[in-house]
């Protein structure tokens, strides 16, 4: 553990000044999605904190399975807001499209992220507009 290589909020924080800690430990845990037991690795720790600059005090709460499928969400979203971004005048009355995103976006709640209220809404605002 070298505590100098953590994020500048990390050495703001107890474990930064306060706690006797030396190396990392395992850190056993439930995923919050599909409740598989999960192992968040003394050396996942080491390149999350030390490389990452991850906050210290930021745990893993999803399995590595579903940590990848919700960054693919996340990613699919990011295209979606990219389309958007281009062609809105078209999209807003593209039934299709505006499901597909809707999807995506009403999906990342279960992963126990905050859901993007106002984009749902007005997405599903359009949607009904269409038909
Ligand atoms: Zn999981």
């Amino acid at each position: 553990m070298d505590r100098e290589k953590w994020s500048e909020s990390s050495k703001r924080s107890f474990a930064y000044y306060g706690s006797s800690m030396t190396c990392y430990e395992n850190i056993s845990y439930r995923c919050t999605k599909c409740s598989q037991p999960s192992v968040f690795t003394a050396e996942e720790q080491k390149i999350a904190y030390e490389i990452r600059k991850e906050y210290i005090w930021k745990i893993k709460t999803l399995c590595s399975v579903c940590h990848s499928n919700l960054e693919l969400l996340r990613k699919k979203d990011k295209q979606f807001q990219e389309e958007w971004a281009k062609n809105k005048g078209a999209l807003k009355a593209d039934y299709k499209f505006l499901c597909a995103w809707l999807e995506i976006l009403e999906d990342v709640p279960s992963y126990g992220k905050k859901a993007h209220f106002s984009m749902i809404n007005m997405l599903t605002r359009l949607a009904h507009e269409c038909v």
